[in-house]
């Protein structure tokens, strides 16, 4: 077993138990930096998905729903030091699983545990309100929890997703039963074994492993379930809210984006160029938030594309472990979907390319940073989320044709405005279509304190921040009579 893994990866968590799944079978897991198999994991089913919601319900009847939001805090404040102390160790296993440089997969593993110093700091502080009613009455609200929430996390930032809906759903009182991506699952599991060394109950936290359509989809239409957290792409997050919807149960949907950064003449160049870049080949692209789409006003264009141009020519792709800026897409499969995209550009200009190190493994799923310039707003690169390391640049005239090619896609997750204006500044980040504006820089995947969703087919609801603990609870509303 390679050295990185500390616990048996082929079992589930339920009921503060690890065990074989059901049907006994496991799937492999991929390194995709050089396609070798790291190990095999549980084939989680139907079956190990109703022991986990039976076993949420029974912690939270249990000893887990009588704690005080204080003692829940405490748990995940504690969690959130033992992620700390298992920094390095999180990090190397989702490099390996996940492929992601070495450093970008460390500040994942920070990121999830400031979520959990977060919400254990938080978890005391939500309050109801009192209202002003008729006379004779004292009217006021209780925040309290769905009951069993369910997590399906995707592969591409597993532990950021897990701190963000886990950490909430944990912080107000949920029993949670977690479904990682079956290309990458480590730290999801590493994360549970640390979450029982922090003294969660039995139960607060089940995890089973499996394909998205068995036990994926038997998590989202259980009927014991109250709450469903979703990551991934469009087309599962419709199924996964119909599924949900047979149910009448509220769904978090968080299903990406192509998000545009919009450039003025007036922008600080040398302040926006490391965002430009950053933002789209972080992860190689496979960020939700990933921005893919860089509109430049013309009186600066030619700068831009050039100064990109020359960005692009310094990334060089290589296996996670060599820590490069660049690391491999999570498979093969992800790797055929980009180069169909790459394929479709074949009548662009290409303006900057990356290297992919000499020597990497054939196996690896490696693909060349790419940078296209002049594509026009209704190319399929410059509409469609590509999830690899592409970008398209987009030249614009006016103010309001930059808005209106930003908000010319169906999704609206983030979005940037690098200009000197202030009234420009306001004015957009009113007009722009988006569930985040960032004004002069861009955060993609971090602001673990910002609340964080999209509108359109980005999806609906708000993980992160305070406003997750409202998403991951239902509001009572409790009107007395005393005369
Ligand atoms: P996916 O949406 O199918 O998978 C995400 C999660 O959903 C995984 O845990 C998967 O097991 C689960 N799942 C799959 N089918 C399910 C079902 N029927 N019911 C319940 N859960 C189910 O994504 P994918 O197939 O891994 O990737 C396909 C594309 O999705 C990518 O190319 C990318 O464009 C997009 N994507 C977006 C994000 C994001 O963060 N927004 C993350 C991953 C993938």
């Amino acid at each position: 077993m390679p050295s990185p893994l500390w616990f048996d990866p082929g079992l589930c968590l339920i009921g503060g138990n690890w065990v074989a799944p059901a049907a006994e079978q496991t799937l492999p897991l991929i390194n995709p930096s050089d396609g070798s198999e790291i190990c095999q994991i549980a084939k989680g089913d139907a079956r190990d998905v109703d022991a986990a919601v039976s076993a949420a319900q029974r912690a939270f009847g249990g000893d887990w729903g009588r704690m005080t939001a204080l003692e829940r805090g405490r748990i995940l404040t504690r969690l959130g030091q033992l992620v700390t102390d298992h920094v390095e160790d999180l990090a190397r296993l989702e490099a390996m699983d996940v492929g992601k440089p070495l450093t970008q997969a460390r500040a994942d593993a920070v990121a999830l545990a400031r979520y959990c110093e977060f919400y254990g700091g938080a978890a005391d502080k939500v309050m109801g309100d009192t209202i002003p009613y008729l006379d004779g009455y004292t009217v006021y609200t209780l925040r309290e929890p769905h009951g069993v929430t369910g997590h399906i996390v995707p592969w591409n930032y597993p532990m950021q997703i897990i701190g963000r809906s886990v950490g909430a759903a944990l912080a107000m009182g949920n029993a949670c039963v977690l479904k990682p991506a079956e290309e990458a699952c480590l730290t999801a599991l590493g994360f549970a074994h640390l979450a029982q060394e922090a003294g969660l109950p039995a139960g607060a936290l089940n995890v089973v492993p499996g394909l998205g359509a068995e036990a994926g989809a038997a998590l989202a239409g259980h009927s014991g379930v109250h709450h469903v957290s979703f990551t991934g792409s469009v087309a599962t997050g419709a199924l996964v809210q119909q599924a949900a919807g047979q149910n009448v149960v509220p769904v978090t949907l968080e299903l990406g984006g192509k998000s545009p950064q919009l450039v003025f003449d007036d922008a600080d160049l040398d302040a926006a160029l490391p965002f430009l870049v950053n933002a789209g080949i972080q992860n190689a692209g496979q960020t939700c938030s990933a921005s893919s789409r860089i509109l430049v006003q013309r009186g600066i264009y030619e700068q831009v594309k050039q100064a990109m141009a020359a960005a692009y020519a310094d990334l060089t792709v290589g296996p996670a472990m060599d820590d490069l800026r660049v690391g491999p897409l999570i498979s093969t499969r992800q790797q055929a979907i980009v180069s169909s995209f790459l394929a479709k550009g074949a009548d662009l200009t290409i303006a900057g390319q990356g290297r992919i190190l000499d020597g990497v493994p054939s196996e690896g799923a490696y693909v060349l940073p790419t940078l296209f310039a002049d594509v026009p707003p209704d190319h399929s690169l410059a509409k469609d989320e590509i999830f690899g390391p592409v970008q398209v640049l987009i030249p614009f005239d006016t103010e309001e044709d930059a808005v209106k090619i930003a908000n010319g896609t169906d999704y609206g997750l983030v979005a940037s405005i690098w200009t000197r204006d202030g009234a420009r500044q306001m004015r957009l980040a009113k007009q722009l279509r988006s569930g985040q504006v960032f004004i002069n820089n861009y955060g993609a995947g971090g602001g673990v304190e910002l609340p964080f969703g999209g509108v359109g087919k980005s999806g609906h609801g708000r993980e992160k921040g305070f406003e997750a603990l409202y998403g991951f609870s239902q509001l009572k509303t409790v009107a007395a009579y005393h005369g």
